[in-house]
């Protein structure tokens, strides 16, 4: 098997140079166990969290062994009668090519007619994440005015799409030209951010939907927030997801200048995390697996090929070059 391992937690954006891949010969199979063949492995934001070497919600990665993640793959072998060889399983064993786990640690794929690696993104946990936070943390109503951060990618791109559904004025902000032309394409209005002060964000924002937003559904912090803070209703809630923004710097972080606005307005801020809603997991599939099977949600990824590229697609994530969900195919 070969896997990534991390030799040092690093400060600010992670070189290449801390990421080691390794091999290992696995040992037999024990009783209870399966050995999977990994077809899909995800890389996510979440994961510069568990490389700063203190605990947060999560244990930090440990140096030198196995990183873990989602992935995807085949059962090759399984000493266990729960699963077979052939069966598709997710598990949180990636960031290499065979894992050797625990049966009772992979399960079993939906039945729903997508590609597989659509568990990892838009019917996976970032799909979750969007379904989460839009309707268990801000409790959207129909009608509401909706701003979502990060709008191209893994969350945003399906937290837009099921605001859309109900939504008032949808806006999502995002990076890049073709991002913006995406949003654009499936309805949501558009607005770019970089280069931009947190007063000329606002304009942008106050001009794309001057009644101001019920819902502000947060990926990014820093500028973003506080352009936000500025166009929000009264009684608007914000759903705190991310702050991709922070996760590599270094001293501390400035904050909104404006946070008064959340008093000002009686704004309700509530950060959460995907993981205490998976008991919401089945209801949020029933929802939203059959508008993905018949092809009304438009979900997007950025694929990298082979093992070797693991790091260069986690990177990716902070340099904004991926749309919709980073994958890598093995
Ligand atoms: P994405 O697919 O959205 O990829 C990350 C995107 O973030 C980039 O493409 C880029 O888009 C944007 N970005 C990166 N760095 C910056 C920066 N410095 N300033 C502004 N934008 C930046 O990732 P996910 O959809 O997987 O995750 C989105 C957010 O959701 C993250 O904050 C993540 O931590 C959070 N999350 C939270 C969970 C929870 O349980 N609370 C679970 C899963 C995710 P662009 O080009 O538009 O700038």
């Amino acid at each position: 098997s070969r896997y990534y391992t991390i030799t040092e937690y690093p400060t600010g954006l992670p070189r290449e140079a801390i990421f080691a891949l390794c091999e290992e010969a696995l040992p037999d199979l024990r009783e209870g166990e399966v050995r999977v063949r990994n077809t899909w492995l995800s890389v996510d934001p979440y994961m510069r969290g568990r490389m700063s070497g203190v605990r947060t919600y999560i244990d930090p990665f440990e140096l030198n062994a196995p990183l873990q993640g989602a992935a995807i793959g085949e059962v090759v072998e399984s000493r266990d009668s729960r699963l077979k060889p052939g069966d598709k399983v997710r598990h949180m064993a990636g960031w290499r090519d065979i894992a050797q786990l625990p049966a009772q640690d992979a399960e079993t794929l939906p039945a729903f007619k997508v590609p597989e690696q659509a568990y990892l993104g838009v019917l996976g946990m970032p799909g979750m994440t969007a379904w989460s936070g839009l309707n268990r943390i801000a409790e959207m109503q129909p009608g509401a005015n909706v701003l979502v951060s990060a709008a191209s990618g893994a969350v945003g791109s399906l937290a837009v799409q099921l605001a859309k559904t109900k939504g008032g004025t949808v806006v999502g902000i995002a990076g890049s030209q073709d991002k913006l032309d995406w949003l654009e394409s499936r309805g949501i209005e558009a607005v770019g951010y970089r280069d931009k002060s947190a007063d000329e964000l606002t304009q942008d924002l106050q001009r794309a939907c001057p009644e101001g937003f019920d819902v502000y559904y947060e990926n990014v912090g820093g500028v973003i927030l506080e352009a936000a803070l500025n166009c929000l209703r009264t009684y608007a809630r914000i759903a705190v997801c991310g702050m991709i923004a922070r996760y590599n710097d270094q001293g501390e972080s400035e904050g909104p200048r404006n946070i008064a606005n959340i008093l000002i307005n009686r704004v309700r801020m509530e950060g959460f995390i995907v993981f205490e809603h998976w008991d919401h997991y089945g209801e949020f599939l029933d929802e939203v697996g059959p508008l993905v099977e018949r092809g009304e949600i438009d979900y997007q990824e950025t694929v990298e090929n082979g093992l070797e590229r693991m790091p260069a697609a986690f990177l990716r994530l902070f340099e904004g070059s991926n749309r919709g969900k980073m994958l890598v195919e093995l």
